[in-house]
């Protein structure tokens, strides 16, 4: 049995609130501003939680980038001509329905109130006219003040304006970006101009992105300023098809990489009524929450046609066909995007990750053990040195082999001489370092440490010239 497999007959000890104070309480997000009182739906990333989400970026950029021959990369700018979000459509239909308490002033956004308190599943599919409905027939009470007196649902655009130059009417209004999409349709010419390309090929992308969202909170899980991590692979459109199914499989690939809980996992496929404007087909990636979240969107896969590319071609002037030497033919190329978020993933690889264990502390006394069960490529640290005492000839030698390691393993090794053994060890288990290498007494005399296991909390005695390798072994 692997690990992964092993993990997913456990039961599930993440609640949002416990993931939430851990998060705080070892610096992985904490709530943004919160000196000034906090500001609704913004969130740091604290010492580790930096690191954790740079492992997840590098990974992704590494594999669905880095090492494909079919892949390009891409960073494009977060403000862009205003002109872009009128040809993506997103100045028309980018819109979230909410609804307004008329007595508090409160606001809400229609589906989710139609699916927390009516218990109907995927509103988001429903109209604004059909949620009015239905908010209308259960003469719903105001969630904040108990008022029966909500609004029918009405469109909001999500997208954040701000000005270029003085803040009057000679300033240019722009738009911060709502998604890094458009970016790489928009500098997809250059690419096939300045690259030696031909389809099928794609180019991917992270960056920020800026929604105004209206949300009922769910820690990290919608943010008004989210990184996204987005492909759009160009194929001719009589294979847009198959690469949708290859797509899929290799969505599938990444989940498990990230050590994500396969039962937690699940493919919707977007009813017709469902499909957004520019989308022929489209399957979402789901993830169980714990609570009363349930199944929501971690990841989508979309297959946008030619939509993007006709319309910026119509709306700029510009040639954006490609040309195919073998048929001597010009076409323009039809799309299939993966998307991924940032925050969603380090979200759901916490929860995953999140477990308590019954053990003993180093009396044996009974003890709940908290443990984040990274995936190693993951983890914020990958190993932890410690002195078992603050003496300086074991100090000297922990300290070189922390530098040692930090060359040749990782530089996200840790070197902590702070506090009895047993605090750190449970210090390292809760930001889910894999490994902790202990320099002892016989370390003098034997050149050996021990190296314990995070998971099975096991403990092997290595010779100290033998554990960077035997680290790097476990780790990459
Ligand atoms: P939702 O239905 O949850 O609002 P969406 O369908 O609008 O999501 P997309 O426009 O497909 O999402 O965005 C691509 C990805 O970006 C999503 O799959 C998700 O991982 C992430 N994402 C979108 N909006 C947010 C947000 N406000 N906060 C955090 N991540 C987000």
């Amino acid at each position: 049995m692997t690990d992964q497999q092993e993990r997913s007959t456990t039961r599930r000890a993440a609640t949002m609130d416990k993931v939430v104070a851990l998060a705080k309480r070892r610096g992985f997000v904490f709530p943004g501003s919160e000196i000034y009182g906090g500001l609704a739906n913004t969130w740091d990333y604290g010492p580790l939680g930096v690191e954790l989400k740079n492992n997840i970026k590098q990974l992704w950029w590494k594999t669905f980038v880095q090492t494909r021959r079919d892949m390009l990369g891409l960073d494009a700018g977060i403000l862009m001509h205003p002109r872009v979000w009128e040809a993506s459509g997103h100045v028309v239909n980018f819109n979230d329905p909410l609804v307004d308490c008329k007595t508090c002033k409160a606001r809400f956004r229609a589906d989710d109130l139609v699916e927390r308190h009516l218990h109907i599943a995927d509103a988001s599919a429903k109209t604004p006219d059909e949620l009015s409905a239905l908010i209308r027939e259960a003469n719903l009470p105001c969630p904040n003040c108990g008022n029966r007196t909500l609004t029918d649902a009405r469109q909001f655009n999500m997208m954040f304006q701000t000005t270029i130059g003085p803040v009057s009417e000679t300033g240019t209004q722009v738009y911060l970006r709502p998604e890094t999409a458009q970016g790489i349709f928009v500098q997809y010419k250059n690419i096939l101009n300045s690259q030696r390309v031909k389809l099928p090929f794609g180019i991917g992308q992270i960056g920020k992105a800026f929604r105004n969202e209206i949300t009922p909170g769910n820690f990290i899980f919608r943010v008004l300023e989210l990184e996204q991590m987005e492909i759009e692979y160009f194929v001719k459109a009589a294979e847009s098809a198959t690469a949708f199914e290859e797509w899929l499989t290799a969505m599938r690939g990444w989940i498990e990489l990230i050590g994500l809980r396969p039962e937690h996992i699940r493919v919707r496929e977007h009813a017709k009524e469902e499909l957004s404007h520019y989308s022929m087909r489209t399957c979402d990636f789901e993830y169980l929450f714990p609570g009363p979240m349930g199944w929501k969107e971690l990841y989508g896969l979309a297959n946008r046609t030619d939509f993007d590319l006709r319309s910026h071609q119509e709306a700029s002037g510009e040639d954006l066909t490609y040309f195919e030497q073998e048929t001597k033919t010009r076409f323009l190329p039809h799309v299939v995007e993966p998307t991924f978020g940032v925050e969603r993933t380090f979200l759901t690889v916490l929860l995953d990750a999140y477990d308590e264990e019954a053990t003993t502390d180093v009396n044996g006394k009974a003890e709940t053990r908290t443990v984040l069960r990274f995936v190693p490529r993951l983890a914020p640290v990958k190993a932890a040195v410690l002195p078992l005492a603050k003496k300086p000839e074991l100090t000297s030698v922990a300290w070189q082999l922390f530098e040692r390691l930090q060359c040749e393993v990782s530089p996200q090794v840790d070197y902590d001489e702070q506090a009895n053994i047993g605090k750190r060890y449970r210090r390292q288990d809760e930001i889910g370092t894999p490994f902790c290498v202990t320099v002892d007494f016989d370390t003098l005399e034997d050149r050996a440490v021990t190296i314990r296991d995070r998971d099975t909390m096991s403990q092997v005695r290595i010779p100290l010239d033998d554990v960077p390798a035997y680290l790097s072994e476990r780790i990459r």
